[in-house]
């Protein structure tokens, strides 16, 4: 069985005084139950090494947002993976659906991002996810696959990787699938990661995004092949964040 993974994307939020919802994550993590989920806060690039330092102690890990193909270089305005590792990252987001729209991201850049993330020792949080008209279309399935066979990386080093199916009509709208049609397409990836790894496709943690909440984190959880949580709103205030890691 795979240990579950809670990543919580704070995306372009946060600033210094955000820091006391780490502490008070931590504080959470530290007196509550312990977690059975690992637990990954991915902040902007400003509060990383203050997050990897802050979380250390309650064993928070730390992410970056994105990271470049090249490991440096004349790339104004872009960061490294192995600058996100220097700050204290364990791990990186790549591909996320905000990116592919809005900075024309490519499978293709796509998966050299996450090679240049395992190159620099991080694990690739790999985002796939269709549009509401995708969906409609009944081409969900079709496009999620397509887009999984195309931004990850080869074989060599898969299991360091986590696929995030994010669909991007759930992201920020209070609107989820079906806990059916979660369960089908996270089998369905499941499916072509085996085809392509072997038994090694077994052991990659798929994890749903979109929407996941303290009242729903609990029943998409729950749901086979569901190996954690991509969290954006609610990941900003630590009792939420709680709540969810706690709904493992
Ligand atoms: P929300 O949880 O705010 O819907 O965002 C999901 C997401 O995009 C995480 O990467």
């Amino acid at each position: 069985t795979i240990s579950p993974l809670i990543a919580g994307n704070w995306k372009m939020n946060g600033l210094t005084h955000s820091l006391d919802e780490m502490a008070e994550l931590a504080r959470l993590l530290t007196t509550g139950a312990a977690p059975r989920a690992i637990v990954v806060v991915c902040p902007p690039a400003t509060l990383l090494s203050a997050v990897a330092a802050q979380g250390a102690s309650s064993g928070i890990l730390a992410g970056g947002q994105d990271c470049h193909p090249q490991s440096s270089g004349a790339h104004t305005g872009d960061i490294s993976a192995s600058m996100l590792a220097d700050a204290g990252a364990q791990f990186v987001i790549v591909g996320h659906s905000e990116r592919r729209q809005l900075h024309g991201e490519t499978d293709d850049v796509v998966r050299s991002k996450a090679e240049a993330a395992i190159g620099a020792g991080l694990k690739p949080i790999i985002c796939i996810g269709e549009t509401e008209a995708e969906r409609d279309a009944g081409q969900a399935e079709h496009v999620v696959s397509g887009q999984l066979a195309a931004s990850l990386p080869e074989a060599a080093s898969v299991h360091e990787v986590v696929v995030a199916y994010e669909p991007i009509w759930a992201i920020g709208t209070d609107r989820t699938p079906s806990l059916e049609d979660i369960a089908a397409m996270h089998a369905s990836i499941r499916t072509c990661l085996t085809e392509r790894f072997g038994e090694r496709g077994e052991s990659i943690r798929i994890i749903y995004g979109g929407s996941v909440k303290p009242h729903n984190a609990r029943e998409i959880l729950d749901v086979d092949n569901v190996n954690g949580a991509l969290v954006g709103g609610a990941s900003l205030l630590a009792k939420d964040f709680y709540t969810i890691i706690s709904a493992v």
